[in-house]
């Protein structure tokens, strides 16, 4: 089987790959990853300043990104792949692409949480979130009216200051919630992180692509074992 690798290094120079990654935590556990699957950052990617980065690979690179940017990016082709958590992509839409691979990585969930001491009361309820849609939709579901207040960051600290009631947010030990004198109360989804592919990319650059599938899906179940 030809790998990522030979892809590349056989010369197609019309062939650049270019994956968009986003700084933190799906950066770090998406790195070893493209290393198993034979692409390397050139450069320690926590003292570069640089937002493209070169690989081992002369066609391919790694644009790093806002979390949110991600879907934007593949979706017009600014970028041919990328890797951006389900809670992202679900906010985003994703209409326009292909979510190809559950590589597994990142995972935490999308929750309600209020304070511990929270009184139930019969205004609307005032939710605190960057996940503006997915918080719609699901109170909706629920038959729910709610008042969204769209929030950057800091989440936990509306319920604190009285701008909101409760808040949605990604949890993965709960530890900032308790900090801050919340619990868990509704798990809206599970969040892992996925290989997100622009629809004319996977025609045009198919082999590049399906490689680098054929790579990570091979490093994730070594990964396993
Ligand atoms: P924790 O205290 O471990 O529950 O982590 C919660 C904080 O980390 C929240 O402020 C989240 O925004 C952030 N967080 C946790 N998991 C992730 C993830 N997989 N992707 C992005 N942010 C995360």
């Amino acid at each position: 089987m030809m790998g990522v690798v030979d892809t590349f290094v056989k010369g197609r120079d019309d062939v650049k790959l270019t994956i968009a990654l986003s700084k933190g935590r799906i950066l770090e556990e998406t790195l070893p990853l493209l290393s198993s699957a034979g692409i390397t950052l050139l450069e320690p990617v926590k003292s570069s300043r640089k937002l493209i980065l070169p690989t081992n690979l002369a066609d391919v690179q790694v644009l790093i990104l806002r979390a949110q940017d991600v879907p934007t990016f593949v979706e017009q082709g600014a970028a041919d792949v990328g890797v951006t958590g389900k809670d992202v992509l679900m906010e985003h839409g994703g209409r326009f692409l292909y979510e190809v691979l559950d590589l597994g990585i990142a995972a935490c969930k999308l929750m309600v949480a209020e304070p511990i001491n929270y009184q139930a009361h019969s205004r609307n309820l005032r939710i605190a979130t960057k996940y503006v849609d997915i918080t719609n939709r699901y109170f909706a579901e629920k038959g729910a009216q709610v008042d969204i207040i769209k929030l950057y960051g800091s989440m936990e600290l509306a319920p604190l200051v009285d701008l909101a009631d409760k808040i949605v947010d990604v949890v993965d030990t709960g530890n900032t919630l308790r900090a801050n004198g919340l619990q868990p109360t509704e798990l809206i989804m599970k969040v892992t992180s996925r290989l997100i592919v622009n629809k004319a990319a996977m025609k045009i650059k198919h082999q590049a692509v399906n490689d680098l599938i054929q790579g990570l899906s091979h490093a994730m179940r070594s990964n396993v074992n």
